[in-house]
């Protein structure tokens, strides 16, 4: 496959070998891949792991990087929550080697990184997204620094640096920390494995789509309800439902229903108001830290995505996440505070609208309730 970065703001070009990690315009990139239509029997069968669509993913021909970094990670199961509601499924994706969704994007990333022959990777995050990459990293032998903000759990951190990471705890706010580490990427000694800027990391998070399809042999939920914070999973599931219309194995695009957290929801705000631009917010304080992100960069594509689903973005009313996430756990399943925050907003929009006119619906779980600290 050919393929290149490309511009989202601009239309610019770039190699994947270039040291920029977005366009001079200021832009974000996007990937631009040549049209492929995937077809079941692509599958490779006998692959255990989210690598059986390699065939949808943007490797060089006959590339084997990704067989040095993988650990298993996809495949996660999907049930239905309770057996009083058949039409509300999950699919665990929790169920990673590094408890959280974010490993899908980091083995593609970090094995396409590895293609590219890059020896040191540097990235920001809050948390699960750093635990992910430092964890891949690691398995592909190369060196990587994760910065984090201060207000990080130390679980997170430890669980960093147990793969080896060099953990920079940055005295500020999560705005702060990537401010930090796109200084570091800019000196440019280090390839910027980020989960916002890099386009390969939803090449991994597009993989959720693509089983989804595969698990439910087609039969697609009518929504997916969706954590939305910088929106890596909100552009996947869109990614890998539209590659699956394209190749006509779906009829029709699930809609995504993206949630926010109540105290930090800048693109739920222009949702609302019915803008297309995004405003940054501040974060007054939230339980779901996973989704505080107050001034999410690539906002108005995540916007554009939703609505291009015909779908929308609701609030999760932060007096009933701790009452979800009791209500999982009632149901076998614990997890992250984060991952509640999902179900306090499906809990609320099933009283407001109609439940059966949502039709059947499909929530990720995140992120394990280990990796909270309380
Ligand atoms: C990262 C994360 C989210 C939010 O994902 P975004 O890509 O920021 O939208 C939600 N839940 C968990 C558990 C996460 O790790
Ligand atoms: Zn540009």
């Amino acid at each position: 496959m050919t393929v290149t970065y490309i511009c989202h703001e601009c239309g610019k070009k770039y190699e994947l070998d270039t040291l920029a990690f977005r366009c001079e315009c200021g832009g974000l990139f996007d990937l631009e891949k040549p049209k492929f239509e995937f077809a079941r029997d692509q599958i490779v069968q006998e692959e255990w792991s989210l690598f059986r669509y390699i065939q949808a993913l943007p490797f060089e021909k006959g590339s084997g990087a990704w067989k040095e970094t993988s650990m298993g990670e996809g495949l996660t199961p999907i049930l239905t929550l309770d057996p009083e509601m058949p039409n509300v499924l999950v699919k665990l994706d929790y169920a990673m080697p590094t408890l959280s969704f974010k490993d899908r994007g980091a083995a593609v990333l970090i094995a396409k990184a590895k293609e590219l022959g890059v020896e040191k990777v540097i990235q920001d995050s809050s948390g699960n997204a750093g635990t992910a990459i430092a964890a891949y990293a690691s398995r592909a032998g190369m060196a990587c620094e994760i910065y984090v903000p201060k207000a990080t759990s130390t679980k997170k951190i430890k669980q960093i640096s147990a793969h080896g990471a060099k953990v920079h705890i940055v005295n500020g706010s999560r705005e702060d920390t990537a401010e930090a580490a796109l200084h570091a990427a800019e000196k440019g000694d280090a390839f910027y494995a980020s989960h916002v800027y890099n386009p390969f990391f939803y090449e991994g998070t597009k993989t959720f789509a693509y089983e989804v399809f595969e698990q439910l042999a087609g039969d697609m939920p009518d929504s997916v309800i969706v954590p939305l914070g910088n929106g890596t999973l909100v552009l996947g599931c869109y990614y890998g439902f539209q590659e699956l219309v394209h190749a006509n194995l779906i009829k029709k695009m699930p809609r995504i229903i993206a949630v926010q957290a109540e105290t930090c929801a800048p693109i739920y705000e222009a949702f609302i108001r019915g803008e297309q631009s995004i405003k940054e917010v501040v974060n007054t304080g939230t339980l779901a830290e996973g989704i505080a992100i107050a001034n999410p960069l690539r906002g108005k594509q995540v916007l554009e995505a939703i609505q291009a689903t015909a779908g929308e973005i609701i609030i999760a009313p932060e007096d009933r996440i701790l009452d979800a996430k009791k209500a999982l756990a009632e149901r076998g399943f614990f997890v992250e505070t984060t991952t509640a925050a999902t179900f306090a907003g499906f809990y609320d929009l099933c009283e407001k609208e109609n439940h059966d006119s949502l039709g059947t619906v499909l929530i990720p779980l995140c992120g394990a309730g280990l990796k909270s600290a309380e």
